[in-house]
């Protein structure tokens, strides 16, 4: 009877396993024809100043529009696209393409790129960088680029040369999700950040659970002993922006200032954003 139950739980699990293989390959094979048929696209999301309450630059998201299932996350497909291989032709494109929308915004504001791990490794990134500022146009103060704390853990020397690279061409780079990985203090000190971003789940308990206001505001004082920007990410109530305004945080990232929008958007909230502010206290 044991022996009966016992396969009836290995053969669950065993088509489970199989039908997400199938569905992975299925993903890797249309991440590969959707850059040939142009179905990614940015979004941008506004980062605003808190002391001037003013928008000072957006962060470039990616989308799939899928032919089939819609709009696809990147949490969905970027773990893919990394263990592929796939994420450099597309890495390479999101940089391109933001670098060039980016160029052509009525406010010189700065566009902030999320690089993952493989693309750092590329021999040829800094020149590829490089090459999307050339070509767009867009000066290298106006380029920030986000990456997590795990990219420094595979081969940092080499990591900190591509980064300090970077940074003397002009480019500025934040270090993403802040607080969620192993080595966040020793890493701040030993690469080029110029900027922090306090992870989202920090934001989200602020008032409701101990110690989250506290740690905020230390990280904040640490960004500004250390002569680094801090941003709050995932910022959606009132309450955490008044919060995080009086703690002097830098700047402010959520559904709050603005969800992340299509391209056809970012004029009008542009133009928007230089009068009427929705989100002013
Ligand atoms: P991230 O870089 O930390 O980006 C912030 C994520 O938080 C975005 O999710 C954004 O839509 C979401 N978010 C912003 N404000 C709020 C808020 O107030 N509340 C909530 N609940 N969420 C908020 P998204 O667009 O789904 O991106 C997820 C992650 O995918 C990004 O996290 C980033 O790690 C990765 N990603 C996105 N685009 C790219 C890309 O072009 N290249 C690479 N390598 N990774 C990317
Ligand atoms: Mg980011
Ligand atoms: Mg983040
Ligand atoms: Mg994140």
């Amino acid at each position: 009877k044991s022996k009966d139950d016992g396969r009836g739980t290995w053969s669950f699990f065993s088509d489970e396993l199989n039908r997400k293989l199938v569905q992975r390959r299925e993903l890797e094979q249309d991440l590969r024809s959707a850059l040939a048929e142009a179905e990614f696209e940015l979004h941008y999301q506004p980062l605003m100043e808190t002391t001037s309450q003013k928008v000072c630059g957006f962060e470039a998201l990616l989308r799939w529009r899928h032919p089939a299932r819609g709009l696809v996350s990147p949490a969905e497909f970027i773990p893919v696209a990394e263990d592929t291989g796939l994420i450099r032709e597309i890495g390479a494109w999101v940089m391109r393409t933001a670098c060039q929308e980016a160029a052509g915004w009525s406010v010189p504001v700065r566009i902030a790129v999320n690089v993952s791990a493989v693309q750092l490794r590329e021999p040829d990134f800094c020149q590829s960088v490089q090459d999307c500022l050339r070509a767009s146009g867009l000066p290298a103060g106006r380029l920030e680029v986000e990456i997590t704390e795990s990219v420094l853990m595979s081969n940092p020397e080499r990591t900190a040369d591509v980064l300090r690279t970077l940074r003397d061409m002009g480019v500025s780079i934040a270090m993403d999700d802040f607080g969620t990985g192993h080595s966040s203090l020793a890493s701040l000190h030993a690469f080029p950040f110029g900027k922090i971003k306090i992870d989202r789940s920090f934001v989200n308990d602020l008032g409701e659970r101990r110690g989250a206001d506290q740690i905020v505001r230390a990280v904040v004082m640490l960004g500004k002993t250390l002569n680094m920007r801090v941003t709050a990410e995932g910022v959606e109530t009132r309450r955490q922006l008044s919060f995080l305004k009086d703690a002097a945080c830098d700047e402010i990232q959520g559904f709050l200032i603005g969800r992340p929008m299509p391209r056809s958007q970012i004029a009008e909230f542009l133009a928007k954003a230089q009068s009427a502010l929705p989100w002013a206290a």
